[in-house]
Protein backbone atom coordinates (compact mmCIF):
# COMPACT_ATOMS: atom_id res chain seq x y z
CA UNK A 1 0.00 0.00 0.00
CA UNK A 2 2.98 2.28 0.97
CA UNK A 3 4.81 1.33 -2.57
CA UNK A 4 1.48 1.84 -5.01
CA UNK A 5 -1.07 4.63 -3.08
CA UNK A 6 -4.30 3.87 -3.64
CA UNK A 7 -4.37 0.43 -4.74
CA UNK A 8 -8.21 -1.53 -4.37
CA UNK A 9 -6.61 -3.87 -1.28
CA UNK A 10 -10.22 -5.86 -2.28
CA UNK A 11 -9.49 -9.42 -2.49
CA UNK A 12 -5.71 -8.98 -2.42
CA UNK A 13 -4.31 -11.87 -0.41
CA UNK A 14 -0.36 -10.99 -0.68
CA UNK A 15 2.04 -10.21 -2.92
CA UNK A 16 5.72 -10.13 -3.58
CA UNK A 17 8.19 -7.17 -3.89
CA UNK A 18 11.45 -7.37 -5.47
CA UNK A 19 13.34 -4.14 -4.79
CA UNK A 20 16.47 -4.78 -6.70
CA UNK A 21 14.71 -5.11 -9.59
CA UNK A 22 14.31 -2.46 -12.45
CA UNK A 23 13.77 -1.54 -15.58
CA UNK A 24 15.01 -0.40 -19.19
CA UNK A 25 14.37 1.29 -22.60
CA UNK A 26 14.46 -1.51 -25.27
CA UNK A 27 15.29 1.66 -27.48
CA UNK A 28 17.98 2.75 -25.97
CA UNK A 29 19.77 -0.43 -24.61
CA UNK A 30 18.98 -2.14 -28.00
CA UNK A 31 20.80 1.39 -29.52
CA UNK A 32 23.84 1.00 -26.99
CA UNK A 33 24.34 -2.98 -27.87
CA UNK A 34 24.34 -1.62 -31.78
CA UNK A 35 27.17 0.84 -30.71
CA UNK A 36 29.09 -1.45 -28.64
CA UNK A 37 28.41 -4.41 -31.22
CA UNK A 38 30.24 -2.28 -34.03
CA UNK A 39 33.27 -0.75 -31.93
CA UNK A 40 33.71 -4.49 -31.90
CA UNK A 41 33.39 -4.88 -35.74
CA UNK A 42 30.39 -6.79 -35.71
CA UNK A 43 28.81 -5.72 -39.52
CA UNK A 44 24.55 -5.38 -39.47
CA UNK A 45 22.78 -5.79 -42.69
CA UNK A 46 19.37 -4.25 -41.92
CA UNK A 47 16.22 -5.22 -44.01
CA UNK A 48 18.11 -8.29 -45.44
CA UNK A 49 15.95 -11.65 -44.79
CA UNK A 50 18.09 -14.54 -45.33
CA UNK A 51 15.29 -16.72 -48.01
CA UNK A 52 17.10 -19.50 -48.56
CA UNK A 53 19.70 -22.50 -46.26
CA UNK A 54 21.91 -24.67 -48.39
CA UNK A 55 22.55 -28.25 -46.21
CA UNK A 56 25.07 -30.82 -47.36
CA UNK A 57 24.17 -33.95 -45.34
CA UNK A 58 23.60 -32.59 -41.47
CA UNK A 59 25.66 -29.65 -41.73
CA UNK A 60 24.60 -25.95 -42.72
CA UNK A 61 26.87 -24.71 -45.11
CA UNK A 62 25.33 -21.44 -46.61
CA UNK A 63 22.41 -19.32 -46.47
CA UNK A 64 21.25 -16.86 -49.22
CA UNK A 65 19.93 -13.04 -48.52
CA UNK A 66 19.27 -10.43 -50.58
CA UNK A 67 20.58 -12.01 -53.64
CA UNK A 68 24.07 -13.07 -52.12
CA UNK A 69 25.03 -16.53 -50.85
CA UNK A 70 26.90 -16.64 -47.30
CA UNK A 71 28.89 -19.59 -45.74
CA UNK A 72 30.26 -19.65 -42.32
CA UNK A 73 30.94 -22.81 -40.02
CA UNK A 74 28.60 -22.35 -37.30
CA UNK A 75 25.10 -20.44 -38.07
CA UNK A 76 22.72 -19.04 -35.31
CA UNK A 77 19.05 -18.87 -35.63
CA UNK A 78 17.92 -16.01 -33.58
CA UNK A 79 14.71 -14.54 -35.52
CA UNK A 80 12.04 -14.36 -33.06
CA UNK A 81 8.69 -15.02 -33.74
CA UNK A 82 9.61 -15.96 -37.43
CA UNK A 83 12.26 -18.67 -35.58
CA UNK A 84 10.37 -21.42 -37.09
CA UNK A 85 10.07 -20.43 -40.41
CA UNK A 86 14.05 -19.67 -40.55
CA UNK A 87 14.48 -23.43 -39.14
CA UNK A 88 12.31 -24.56 -41.75
CA UNK A 89 14.52 -23.55 -45.14
CA UNK A 90 17.15 -26.42 -43.20
CA UNK A 91 14.31 -28.84 -42.88
CA UNK A 92 14.37 -28.23 -39.26
CA UNK A 93 10.81 -28.14 -37.04
CA UNK A 94 11.43 -25.83 -34.25
CA UNK A 95 8.09 -25.39 -32.65
CA UNK A 96 7.94 -21.93 -32.24
CA UNK A 97 4.74 -19.87 -32.59
CA UNK A 98 3.77 -16.55 -33.03
CA UNK A 99 1.56 -15.16 -29.89
CA UNK A 100 0.37 -11.78 -30.51
CA UNK A 101 0.63 -9.54 -27.46
CA UNK A 102 -0.79 -5.75 -27.51
CA UNK A 103 0.60 -3.31 -24.94
CA UNK A 104 0.35 0.88 -23.79
CA UNK A 105 1.76 3.63 -22.56
CA UNK A 106 0.65 6.71 -21.16
CA UNK A 107 1.65 10.17 -21.12
CA UNK A 108 4.00 11.05 -18.22
CA UNK A 109 3.09 12.20 -14.94
CA UNK A 110 4.74 12.81 -11.57
CA UNK A 111 6.03 9.38 -10.18
CA UNK A 112 3.56 7.81 -8.24
CA UNK A 113 4.04 4.55 -7.77
CA UNK A 114 7.22 2.15 -7.15
CA UNK A 115 6.85 -1.20 -8.17
CA UNK A 116 5.51 -3.04 -11.40
CA UNK A 117 1.50 -4.62 -10.35
CA UNK A 118 1.55 -7.63 -12.16
CA UNK A 119 -2.12 -9.59 -11.03
CA UNK A 120 -2.14 -12.54 -11.67
CA UNK A 121 -5.74 -13.30 -11.37
CA UNK A 122 -7.48 -14.18 -14.57
CA UNK A 123 -10.69 -13.31 -15.63
CA UNK A 124 -12.98 -14.54 -18.70
CA UNK A 125 -11.52 -12.18 -20.96
CA UNK A 126 -7.51 -12.39 -19.92
CA UNK A 127 -5.09 -13.77 -18.04
CA UNK A 128 -2.40 -11.77 -15.85
CA UNK A 129 -1.99 -7.96 -16.87
CA UNK A 130 1.12 -5.77 -15.53
CA UNK A 131 1.70 -2.11 -15.01
CA UNK A 132 4.49 -0.06 -14.21
CA UNK A 133 5.67 3.64 -13.91
CA UNK A 134 8.76 4.35 -16.12
CA UNK A 135 11.36 6.86 -14.35
CA UNK A 136 9.98 9.56 -17.05
CA UNK A 137 6.85 9.27 -15.88
CA UNK A 138 5.00 7.57 -18.66
CA UNK A 139 2.93 4.59 -17.45
CA UNK A 140 2.95 0.94 -19.35
CA UNK A 141 0.78 -1.69 -19.53
CA UNK A 142 0.02 -4.96 -21.00
CA UNK A 143 -2.08 -7.97 -21.11
CA UNK A 144 -2.65 -11.56 -21.77
CA UNK A 145 -5.74 -12.29 -23.75
CA UNK A 146 -7.80 -15.40 -23.36
CA UNK A 147 -7.88 -17.65 -25.44
CA UNK A 148 -4.18 -16.56 -26.49
CA UNK A 149 -4.29 -15.12 -29.91
CA UNK A 150 -1.83 -16.75 -32.80
CA UNK A 151 -0.92 -14.97 -35.61
CA UNK A 152 1.38 -12.35 -37.04
CA UNK A 153 -1.16 -9.56 -37.23
CA UNK A 154 0.70 -6.23 -35.82
CA UNK A 155 -2.16 -3.97 -35.75
CA UNK A 156 -3.56 -2.73 -32.58
CA UNK A 157 -7.34 -3.50 -31.64
CA UNK A 158 -10.13 -1.61 -30.74
CA UNK A 159 -10.61 -4.72 -27.87
CA UNK A 160 -7.00 -4.15 -26.17
CA UNK A 161 -7.31 -0.55 -24.54
CA UNK A 162 -11.15 -1.06 -23.18
CA UNK A 163 -10.11 -4.49 -21.49
CA UNK A 164 -6.61 -3.48 -19.99
CA UNK A 165 -8.41 -0.06 -18.50
CA UNK A 166 -10.99 -1.93 -17.13
CA UNK A 167 -9.05 -3.95 -14.66
CA UNK A 168 -6.24 -1.46 -14.11
CA UNK A 169 -8.68 0.90 -12.81
CA UNK A 170 -10.44 -1.67 -10.72
CA UNK A 171 -7.31 -2.11 -8.95
CA UNK A 172 -5.87 1.04 -9.06
CA UNK A 173 -8.51 3.78 -9.58
CA UNK A 174 -6.11 7.02 -9.32
CA UNK A 175 -4.93 5.84 -12.71
CA UNK A 176 -8.19 6.76 -14.53
CA UNK A 177 -7.24 10.30 -15.29
CA UNK A 178 -4.07 9.41 -17.44
CA UNK A 179 -4.29 10.15 -20.84
CA UNK A 180 -2.89 7.11 -22.96
CA UNK A 181 -0.40 8.30 -25.75
CA UNK A 182 -0.40 4.91 -27.70
CA UNK A 183 -0.66 1.07 -28.03
CA UNK A 184 0.98 -1.25 -30.10
CA UNK A 185 0.84 -4.80 -30.99
CA UNK A 186 3.65 -7.47 -31.12
CA UNK A 187 4.40 -11.06 -30.90
CA UNK A 188 5.91 -13.38 -28.29
CA UNK A 189 7.87 -16.44 -29.52
CA UNK A 190 6.29 -18.98 -28.29
CA UNK A 191 7.09 -22.32 -27.48
CA UNK A 192 4.65 -25.20 -25.73
CA UNK A 193 6.21 -25.20 -22.60
CA UNK A 194 7.10 -21.59 -22.14
CA UNK A 195 11.04 -21.84 -22.34
CA UNK A 196 13.26 -21.06 -24.68
CA UNK A 197 14.64 -23.15 -26.74
CA UNK A 198 18.68 -23.33 -27.37
CA UNK A 199 21.16 -25.66 -28.53
CA UNK A 200 22.25 -27.82 -31.61
CA UNK A 201 19.19 -29.59 -33.51
CA UNK A 202 19.19 -33.03 -34.86
CA UNK A 203 19.83 -32.66 -38.73
CA UNK A 204 21.46 -29.35 -38.22
CA UNK A 205 24.65 -29.68 -36.51
CA UNK A 206 26.28 -26.27 -36.35
CA UNK A 207 23.20 -24.63 -36.88
CA UNK A 208 22.52 -23.24 -33.16
CA UNK A 209 18.89 -22.01 -32.05
CA UNK A 210 18.39 -19.51 -29.94
CA UNK A 211 14.99 -19.00 -30.15
CA UNK A 212 11.80 -19.38 -28.60
CA UNK A 213 12.22 -16.23 -26.11
CA UNK A 214 8.01 -16.19 -25.10
CA UNK A 215 7.53 -12.80 -23.15
CA UNK A 216 10.74 -12.37 -21.40
CA UNK A 217 13.49 -12.27 -24.16
CA UNK A 218 14.35 -8.35 -23.29
CA UNK A 219 14.88 -10.02 -20.00
CA UNK A 220 16.68 -12.67 -20.68
CA UNK A 221 18.39 -12.14 -24.16
CA UNK A 222 21.52 -10.27 -22.92
CA UNK A 223 22.04 -13.05 -20.39
CA UNK A 224 21.53 -15.82 -23.08
CA UNK A 225 23.50 -13.94 -25.53
CA UNK A 226 26.59 -13.82 -23.06
CA UNK A 227 26.52 -18.09 -22.65
CA UNK A 228 26.12 -18.43 -25.96
CA UNK A 229 29.13 -16.49 -26.67
CA UNK A 230 31.09 -18.03 -24.25
CA UNK A 231 29.92 -21.74 -25.61
CA UNK A 232 30.60 -20.78 -28.99
CA UNK A 233 34.19 -19.58 -27.98
CA UNK A 234 35.07 -22.30 -26.05
CA UNK A 235 33.90 -24.95 -28.68
CA UNK A 236 30.26 -26.11 -28.09
CA UNK A 237 28.78 -28.26 -31.23
CA UNK A 238 26.06 -30.47 -31.45
CA UNK A 239 27.51 -33.00 -28.66
CA UNK A 240 28.32 -30.73 -26.22
CA UNK A 241 26.27 -27.61 -26.56
CA UNK A 242 27.69 -25.88 -23.70
CA UNK A 243 31.40 -26.53 -24.94
CA UNK A 244 34.02 -25.73 -22.13
CA UNK A 245 31.65 -23.36 -20.28
CA UNK A 246 29.75 -24.33 -17.00
CA UNK A 247 26.31 -24.03 -18.32
CA UNK A 248 25.51 -27.68 -19.30
CA UNK A 249 22.30 -27.32 -17.28
CA UNK A 250 21.01 -24.34 -18.93
CA UNK A 251 21.25 -26.62 -22.36
CA UNK A 252 19.84 -29.84 -21.16
CA UNK A 253 16.98 -27.94 -19.68
CA UNK A 254 16.52 -25.91 -23.01
CA UNK A 255 17.33 -28.37 -25.47
CA UNK A 256 15.47 -28.59 -28.80
CA UNK A 257 14.90 -32.50 -28.50
CA UNK A 258 13.05 -32.21 -25.62
CA UNK A 259 9.76 -33.60 -24.46
CA UNK A 260 7.57 -29.93 -24.49
CA UNK A 261 5.60 -31.46 -21.62
CA UNK A 262 5.87 -28.79 -18.78
CA UNK A 263 3.70 -26.05 -18.42
CA UNK A 264 4.12 -22.51 -17.96
CA UNK A 265 2.69 -21.94 -13.88
CA UNK A 266 2.08 -18.26 -13.82
CA UNK A 267 1.52 -17.31 -17.57
C1 LIG B 1 3.64 -6.24 -26.18
C2 LIG B 1 4.88 -6.99 -25.77
C3 LIG B 1 5.42 -6.77 -24.50
C4 LIG B 1 6.58 -7.45 -24.11
N1 LIG B 1 7.10 -7.17 -22.86
C5 LIG B 1 8.26 -7.77 -22.49
C6 LIG B 1 8.85 -7.47 -21.23
O1 LIG B 1 8.33 -6.66 -20.43
N2 LIG B 1 10.02 -8.09 -20.89
C7 LIG B 1 10.63 -8.99 -21.72
O2 LIG B 1 11.68 -9.50 -21.37
N3 LIG B 1 10.08 -9.30 -22.93
C8 LIG B 1 8.92 -8.73 -23.32
N4 LIG B 1 8.34 -9.05 -24.53
C9 LIG B 1 8.90 -10.19 -25.30
C10 LIG B 1 10.13 -9.80 -26.09
O3 LIG B 1 9.83 -8.68 -26.91
C11 LIG B 1 10.59 -10.99 -26.96
O4 LIG B 1 10.76 -12.15 -26.16
C12 LIG B 1 11.92 -10.65 -27.61
O5 LIG B 1 11.81 -9.51 -28.44
C13 LIG B 1 12.43 -11.82 -28.46
O6 LIG B 1 13.74 -11.48 -28.83
P1 LIG B 1 14.49 -12.22 -30.00
O7 LIG B 1 15.83 -11.56 -30.12
O8 LIG B 1 14.41 -13.69 -29.82
O9 LIG B 1 13.61 -11.90 -31.30
P2 LIG B 1 13.27 -10.49 -31.98
O10 LIG B 1 13.55 -9.36 -31.06
O11 LIG B 1 11.89 -10.64 -32.55
O12 LIG B 1 14.34 -10.42 -33.15
C14 LIG B 1 14.26 -11.33 -34.24
C15 LIG B 1 14.89 -10.65 -35.43
O13 LIG B 1 15.06 -11.62 -36.49
C16 LIG B 1 14.71 -11.01 -37.70
N5 LIG B 1 14.34 -12.04 -38.68
C17 LIG B 1 13.27 -12.89 -38.64
N6 LIG B 1 13.27 -13.71 -39.73
C18 LIG B 1 14.37 -13.36 -40.46
C19 LIG B 1 14.92 -13.81 -41.71
N7 LIG B 1 14.35 -14.80 -42.42
N8 LIG B 1 16.06 -13.23 -42.16
C20 LIG B 1 16.67 -12.23 -41.45
N9 LIG B 1 16.20 -11.76 -40.28
C21 LIG B 1 15.06 -12.31 -39.80
C22 LIG B 1 13.54 -10.10 -37.34
O14 LIG B 1 13.37 -9.10 -38.33
C23 LIG B 1 14.01 -9.53 -36.00
O15 LIG B 1 14.78 -8.38 -36.18
C24 LIG B 1 7.20 -8.38 -24.98
C25 LIG B 1 6.66 -8.60 -26.26
C26 LIG B 1 5.52 -7.91 -26.65
C27 LIG B 1 4.96 -8.16 -28.03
Amino acid sequence: MELAPGINPEGLLGGTYSPDDGFASPLMSSTAFHQLAMKAGVDFFFNTRIDGISKAKDVVESFQAGGETWSAGLFVNAAGAEAADLASLANIDIPVFPDCHEAGVTEPVQRFMQPMIVDIRPDSESGNYYFYQAGTGQVIFCITPRPQIWGRDKDSTSAFLPLCSRRMLELYPRLRNLKVRRTWRGMYPMTPDGLPIVGYPEGAANFLQAVGMCGQGFMMGPGLGKILAESIVSGGNFEHPAGATPYGFVFDELACSRGFEHVELLK
